[in-house]
């Protein structure tokens, strides 16, 4: 079942690491289908060469194990707590790629620099509070998808499809895992460009909102000229 799924994911998966995102085994993507209310995910600790769409496990939406042999990936309650959150996400990637778990660790939001950051994030990727010492002992990686949750309380997941768990690394989202994906591989470009901008110009502010809010719009909203016309 859900053949067609379970190759997205194995590829979006295989991808991950092809870019260098996830050292080891250190990333995850996943992607749903939404009628069913399946979503596919990546077996744990699997190496992403010899991952085939038959190992990818297929999980309902609270959780549990609909279809696969193998352990599903441990981050999975955090995938599937933001499927719930955000009905109109078809992907989510995790991944600890180098400059974008720095700020991650740092505790700090990726701010606007330039136009890369804004034809793809509208305004600083976030970053979440730290988990209590209560919510990492319980069910710490729900935990994790809950103060994702929390932190976009009043922002739009589809505008900032990206952010940064404190102390740990970051997630993404798209219309799809092939999407999540490459927003990580955006994410993490992003990311680097902040780092090396902030290094060269510690004191140096955000974007004018102006350029921003043109570049975003060039790319998404009702008006968008980029690429070619359907
Ligand atoms: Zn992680």
């Amino acid at each position: 079942v859900l053949k067609k799924l379970r190759e997205e994911v194995c590829r979006a998966n295989r991808e991950l690491s092809a870019r260098g995102l996830a050292p080891l085994t250190w990333g995850n993507a996943s992607g749903i289908d939404r009628s069913r209310g399946i979503v596919a995910i990546k077996p744990s600790g699997l190496e992403y060469s010899r991952l085939r769409p038959a190992d990818i496990v297929l999980l309902r939406l609270d959780g549990s194990v609909a279809e696969g042999r193998l352990k599903p990936s441990c981050d999975a309650p955090a995938h599937v707590a933001l499927y719930r959150a955000f009905p109109e996400i078809g992907g989510v990637a995790h991944a600890h790629s180098i400059h974008a778990t720095a700020f991650a660790q740092a505790g700090r939001p990726i701010p606007c620099l330039g136009t890369t950051h804004a034809d793809s994030f509208h305004g600083e990727v976030p970053v979440t509070r730290q988990l209590s010492a209560e919510e990492a002992a319980g069910d710490f990686v729900a935990r994790t998808g809950a103060v994702i949750v929390e932190r976009f309380a009043g922002l739009q997941p589809m505008e900032i499809p990206a952010v940064l768990v404190a102390g740990h690394g970051p997630f993404t989202w798209g219309t799809d895992a092939a999407a999540a994906v490459e927003n990580m591989l955006v994410l993490e470009t992003v990311a680097r460009m902040a780092l090396e901008t902030l290094r060269l110009a510690p004191a140096i502010g955000e974007l004018p909102a102006h350029l921003a809010e043109r570049h975003h719009a060039r790319k998404h909203g009702p008006g968008a000229s980029y690429g070619q016309k359907p």
